[in-house]
């Protein structure tokens, strides 16, 4: 590909000498659990988010995923209670629900931000629900006042999926004053798998809460349970942060801005030169802060095939963000609940992510714009 969708090499390069550094320092530190790397990157994404606690956990699943088991040890959710959960999401924050023994109550997409849409949530919906997960997906913040409005009438714990929205503020005030996606719920998850915005070398991830009992439930789960040595309080697992990754990810942290930056820059030039009536480009928030993203996904409508095969040979890497909605997998073939959700299989058939990643310089945004212009679907 000349244009590749993604090239992670690329990606890392610029910070090579930091990796290298911070790779270096945990070798000689002796230390290759927990300890320093860890805590340090803990004090950074407090920073970051404004939330009283972070926890590291092995990977972004298994910090949704203990989110939940440790709202069930703490007696505030029960094995089996309902959790909304946005129909068109990544399938983790599904599985989480699932793992942690609740029971997913999905909501139906807005068409236009592709979020969780507060305003298709039904009395039933409500009813049925002790808790909310919003996923903040592609990098757009997705707490509304519409979903402000139910958690707050109705007590609902709020838990985000911000694995793809580091870095991306919320318009509206979270439940917990908060103003940064992982600081608007009452917990939130992050993931610093390798090609999110601000990836490790490697599996990472976060849970960030202003619950210090929430945070401590989450490390001790994380931890075999064990709340101190050999005493085991829950029966817990092993998902503890590296402290490799904890130091390489601390890094790239360091320069979320420039990152963040250069994403935006290409998102507004896709935007500028994208001139075609075959596709539509993403919706925008009003605030730039409210988007970092991650994906830039357009809508390529009953053209999106045709499109990705077309693009494919003139050298442009795409990518699906996710050609099957996550209840349609196989693995709930079983489960019992509302699959039929018109927008979301719509998205599934006719989204097209571009290459946006601050790999992809600007000139080569320019070019690929150039050659999805010159698309007709006859060809
Ligand atoms: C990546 C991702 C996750 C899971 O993160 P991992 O670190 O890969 O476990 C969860 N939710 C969303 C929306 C994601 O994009």
């Amino acid at each position: 590909m000349r244009y590749p969708f993604l090239d992670l090499k690329a990606v890392n390069a610029p910070y090579e000498h930091e990796l290298r550094e911070a790779a270096l320092r945990v070798v000689d530190s002796g230390r290759y659990i927990s300890g320093e790397e860890c805590a340090a990157l803990e004090e950074a994404m407090r920073r970051l988010t404004g939330a009283s606690h972070a926890v590291g956990t092995g990977n972004g699943l298994d910090a949704l995923t203990l989110i939940l088991r440790g709202y069930i040890e703490l007696g505030r959710l029960r094995p089996g209670d309902g959790v909304m959960v946005p129909a068109n999401t990544y399938i983790a924050t599904i599985l989480a629900v699932t793992a942690a023994g609740l029971r997913p109550v999905p909501i139906e997409a807005d068409p236009l931000t592709f979020n969780i849409d507060g305003e298709a949530i039904t009395p039933r919906d409500i009813e049925q629900s002790r808790a909310m997960m919003v996923t903040h997906l592609y990098g757009r913040n997705a707490w509304t006042p519409a979903l402000r409005d139910v958690a707050l009438r109705h007590g609902m714990i709020v838990v985000e999926d911000a694995a793809q929205s580091i870095g991306a503020a919320s318009a509206t005030e979270g439940v917990t004053g908060g103003r940064m996606t992982g600081h608007v719920g009452h917990a939130a998850a992050f993931s610093f798998y390798p090609t999110k915005n601000v990836g490790a070398l490697g599996d990472a991830g976060m849970v960030t809460t202003d619950d210090g009992d929430l945070a401590a439930a989450v490390r001790a789960l994380a931890n075999y349970g064990s709340d101190r040595r050999y005493h085991n309080i829950y029966a817990g697992v092993n998902s503890r942060l590296d402290p490799l990754q904890a130091a390489l990810v601390a890094v790239k942290l360091r320069h979320i801005d420039a990152i963040t930056t250069r994403r935006r820059e290409n998102a507004r030039l896709y935007d500028r030169l994208i001139d075609t009536p075959l596709l539509t480009i993403p919706d925008r928030p009003e605030l730039d802060a409210e988007h970092v993203w991650h994906q830039y996904v357009v809508d390529a409508g009953e053209h999106r095939d045709a499109l990705r095969a077309y693009l494919a040979e003139q050298g442009v890497g795409t990518d699906i963000h996710y050609p099957t909605p996550p209840l349609r997998q196989p693995c709930y073939d079983s489960l019992d609940c509302r699959k039929d959700f018109p927008v979301t299989d719509r998205l599934a058939a006719s989204v097209l992510s571009l290459p946006v990643s601050e790999a992809t310089p600007v000139a080569d945004i320019s070019e690929i714009c150039r050659i999805i212009n010159r698309f007709t679907p006859e060809r």
